[in-house]
């Protein structure tokens, strides 16, 4: 697994040194003996950049610390005509350590290096404020344009946004991650509704695809103790990617879940098959010119996504729900935007909007913590 000491240069601003978020990074990278460089403004940013572009520095290997002006809580855009499950996301780094083949930041292809926000103080606020007028429960989280956990022992941002919001009921917090980092955050007492989440896969995937990122095992292993810590937990099949004998392997992981993990601390499992934009496979075919992902056959989707053809997604959602409700009948198990038609031939439920998930997933959690 990669981690914070892969990196190969930190660039930093001084007057970022306010920020508790820059002075954790700056001193983590003098311990670690990271090379580490000032930059005074933007264009000397962008100089410094362009010459170690020049010395074949990997953007992933190039991390960036910079504040943030844009939005930093907002709710996941989704996708068009599909059905959405509200969710609230926080910005607060773009780009990550592992290079998932897969993953839409390929998309972004003038963006250099990991930038990590350090503005990030109100953020607690923000959700806080936001929650009190809110009709539902609030579930929010920091992964999506980064994995929430790859240097958060470093960055303790986990660690400050679970201090000040755990003793509100209304918020589960979701940092879902790829790695194991989560020894940092054992022994945070109050956790509230705190929820650590997993996205997985096959070995053989992770292998092919995940880059960098934990095998299974270490995430299996690093569930059972956030388990055993008092954490809720949940976890993503998504992508599910086709493959010879794919459901098999999907089974395996599925059964090994089972035979690990306690059921009664799961909170929601997400499912969603492989899909990407049009132009996507010819931005990977450069970076990834042996990958197998996109040489399945896929059709455009109601958003204009590429997606696996309707009924073969139908029938492979069917096995998962199947499977995972037998083993953990209690936990909330969803599409990640799927129309309502599969919604209806999967689970049998009528969704015509978004909100309608909403209400379900706020009920389910409101009766599982209460049972608990
Ligand atoms: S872990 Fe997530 S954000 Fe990171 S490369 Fe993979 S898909 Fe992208």
């Amino acid at each position: 697994m990669i981690r914070f000491s892969d990196i190969k240069v930190v660039l930093y601003k001084r007057e970022l040194l306010s920020y508790n978020i820059a002075k954790r990074i700056v001193e983590a990278t003098k311990k670690s003996g990271i090379p580490l460089s000032e930059y005074t403004c933007e264009e000397d940013l962008g100089s410094q950049l362009e010459i170690i572009q020049k010395n074949n520095l990997s953007s992933k290997e190039v991390l960036i610390l910079k504040e943030f002006h844009g939005r930093k809580f907002q709710k996941c855009p989704g996708s068009n005509n599909v059905i959405c499950c509200n969710y609230y996301l926080l910005n607060t780094c773009f780009n990550c350590l592992y290079d998932c083949t897969y993953c839409f930041l390929n998309s972004y292809l003038n963006s250099y290096g990991i930038v990590q926000f350090v503005n990030l103080d109100e953020l607690s606020d923000s959700i806080n404020e936001f929650s009190k007028n809110y009709h539902n429960i609030v579930r929010v989280g920091t992964g999506e344009f980064t994995d929430s956990l790859m240097f958060d022992e470093i960055t303790g941002i986990a660690h400050d946004l679970i201090e000040k919001t755990c003793s509100n009921k209304k918020i589960f917090l979701e940092f879902k991650t790829k790695s194991a980092n989560i020894d940092h955050l054992l022994d945070i007492k109050d956790k509230g509704h705190t929820v650590l989440a997993w996205t997985l896969n096959t070995p053989e995937n992770i292998k092919l695809y995940e880059h960098g990122a934990a095998t299974l095992k270490e995430r299996l292993d690093a569930a059972v103790l956030a388990q055993k810590a008092g954490y809720f937990t949940a976890f993503h099949f998504d992508p599910i990617i086709r493959s010879k004998n794919f459901i098999d392997d999907y089974i395996d992981v599925m059964d090994e879940m089972a035979q690990r993990l306690n059921p009664e601390k799961i909170l929601w499992i997400s499912l969603g098959c492989f899909r990407h934009s049009p132009g996507f496979k010819d931005i990977i075919k450069h970076k990834f010119p042996y990958e197998r992902l996109t040489t399945e056959e896929m059709f455009p989707g109601i958003d204009g996504k590429m997606r696996y053809i309707t009924s073969e997604r139908i029938k492979i959602f069917k096995t998962f729900y199947q499977r995972l409700h037998l083993y953990f009948p209690k936990t909330f198990i969803y599409l990640c935007m799927e129309d309502s038609f599969v919604w209806k031939e999967v689970f049998g439920i009528d969704y015509n909007a978004s909100e309608e998930l909403e209400n379900d997933l706020s009920q389910h959690l409101k009766s599982f913590v209460n049972c608990n």
